[in-house]
């Protein structure tokens, strides 16, 4: 069994219980490390820090921006309505639970759910040593903070949603953020068309 195919498992929560391979245990001590970090303000107002879930041998990993309430009370990101709005996308794009994760920039949740440029900034190694051990093909990102953040040449989110970006390793499909598509019929459709772009692109081979 090589390395990969021994992480090819999905786990929902932070850590890769019972598993020997050095990827693992490099993600056991990030995600450690994670928990204990105060580098920025919004760890003295957070009840968990929020890591991960899905496979840890991803074909694709969708990247949201911070944790919510639901996720700061729980330690899972995209849980709540934004986590089934994701969950039913991921379902209609024929993805199985084995071949995606789910992320965010920001491990702590920010108060009144302001997103925290300066922190983000601060968070960004965590993503990168994430998406290092994990090695997805393809990653989604949600909204325009994680668009920008991982893609800083990228065009505002609603010209850049629904067209995969190549200058990126990984390449980036960008999607509006599941929490703005619930409340605007308008958004809602262009999520939807944005969906299908994507289903498309991944019957061809995309990730
Ligand atoms: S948001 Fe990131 S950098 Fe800030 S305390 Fe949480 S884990 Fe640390």
């Amino acid at each position: 069994m090589t390395a990969r195919s021994s992480r090819s498992r999905g786990v929902r929560g932070s850590q890769v219980p019972n598993d020997p391979t050095p990827a693992s245990a490099a993600w056991n001590a990030l995600v450690r490390e994670i928990e204990g970090c105060t580098k920025c303000p919004l760890h003295r107002t957070r009840t968990h820090t929020v890591v991960y879930r899905g496979s840890f041998a991803p074909r694709l990993v969708f990247v949201g921006e911070a944790p919510g309430a639901a996720e700061d009370r729980t330690g899972v990101p995209f849980v709540g309505r934004s986590g089934r709005r994701l969950d039913a996308a991921i379902e209609r794009l024929g993805l199985a639970a084995t071949e995606v994760g789910v992320l965010n920039l920001l491990k702590c949740r920010p108060p009144d759910n302001r997103f925290d440029r300066s922190a983000a900034r601060t968070c960004r190694p965590y993503l990168d040593r994430q998406l290092a051990l994990l090695r997805p093909r393809l990653l989604v990102t949600l909204g325009g903070n994680p668009l920008r953040a991982i893609d800083p040449g990228a065009p505002p989110i609603l010209r850049a949603a629904g067209a995969l970006r190549v200058g990126c390793d990984p390449p980036v499909f960008p999607l509006l953020h599941p929490a703005a598509t619930l409340r605007s019929r308008a958004w809602n459709e262009r999520w939807e068309r944005d969906l299908g772009r994507l289903a498309e692109g991944l019957r061809h081979g995309l990730a």
